[in-house]
């Protein structure tokens, strides 16, 4: 197998035209397994983790970026990035996992219990996509559409993440997440939330909710938003919340949770995200 070491993004799209059986890696903590396991078996390996432009966090006259080759570790050590992307990368493996581990791979593999998934949804993440032939801007919730399975072309470059209506060091997002066991597990369920209060008062002017391992892809679960935008929130409301989750779920049963269990816990994940941050 060959492996290459592109210094640029440009470098990066001309060996994907010239190398016909190739794909890129950054991390390698997913591609990896695949390639071992025998699922694909590429001749050459594209390595992104030596490109400069995507290993920085950058801040914006409208938000901030962080490049996809930025490690889960540097967004889960972060002080100044949304509360839920920090605790989602937090949340990922093991310290080796998360020092591999990058970002764009999290949302390039596009694992329904990515837990990068749910938080750059709610925080509205659009998705800077470079191939040779051009540059397209993606809002996160639109590039995922199967398990595993993306709008991202072959040739394609997930380069930034783009937030542009957000602003750094704010801290009324949250994240939880379950699996079968406390630490390095991979999500039965997950859930992020991203919320603003009314000025002086404790109605929501605006909520966003996605929610991750209870179907194909990861859901922006916007009735539930609808229901709640406007309100002031006692445990009633929150209670009726809850039916609208279950209503726009559509978990399975696998080996990692049952349909059941994954209906039943997520109610309670999302009133624990929910206190969080509306106190
Ligand atoms: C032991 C273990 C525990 C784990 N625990 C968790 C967990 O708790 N939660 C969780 O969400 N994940 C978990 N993972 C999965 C994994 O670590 C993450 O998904 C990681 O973020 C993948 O990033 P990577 O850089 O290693 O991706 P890679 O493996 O390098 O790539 C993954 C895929 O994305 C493509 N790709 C990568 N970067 C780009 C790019 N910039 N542009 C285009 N395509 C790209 C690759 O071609 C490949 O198809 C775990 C993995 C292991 C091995």
């Amino acid at each position: 197998m060959k492996y290459l070491f592109p210094k640029s993004i440009k470098e990066a799209l001309e060996y994907i035209l010239s190398e016909k059986d190739s794909k890129f890696i950054a991390g390698g903590t997913d591609l990896i397994i695949q390639i071992s396991d025998g699922f694909i078996i590429p001749q050459v390996l594209i390595d992104l983790s030596q490109i400069e432009k995507l290993k920085k966090i950058e801040r914006t006259e409208e938000g901030f970026k962080i490049g996809a080759a930025v490690t889960l570790e540097e967004i889960a050590s972060s002080k100044f990035l949304p509360q839920c992307l920090i605790q989602g990368a937090k949340s990922i493996g093991s310290p080796q996992i998360r020092n591999l581990g990058t970002i764009g791979g999290n949302i390039c593999n596009a694992s329904p219990c990515g837990d990068i998934l749910a938080p750059i949804i709610v925080l509205e993440g659009e998705l800077i996509l470079i191939s040779p032939y051009g540059e397209r801007e993606v809002p996160a919730k639109d590039f995922f559409i199967g398990p595993k399975k993306t709008i991202l072309a072959k040739n394609e470059i997930l380069t930034e993440i783009v937030f542009k209506k957000l602003f750094l060091n704010e801290r009324n997002s949250s994240f939880r997440k379950i699996g079968k066991r406390n630490g390095q597990t991979i999500s039965q369920v997950n859930v992020a939330i991203w919320l603003k209060k009314r000025e002086k008062s404790n109605e929501i002017e605006d909520i966003r909710i996605a929610v991750g391992s209870v179907a194909p892809i990861p859901l922006r679960l916007e009735k539930v938003e609808i229901f709640l935008k406007g309100r002031t929130i006692n445990q009633e409301i929150l209670k009726d919340a809850l039916k609208v989750i279950d209503e726009q779920i559509k978990p399975i049963s696998d080996v990692r949770a049952s349909e059941n269990y994954r209906r039943m816990v997520i109610g309670s994940l999302f009133q624990d995200a929910f206190k969080e941050i509306y106190k």
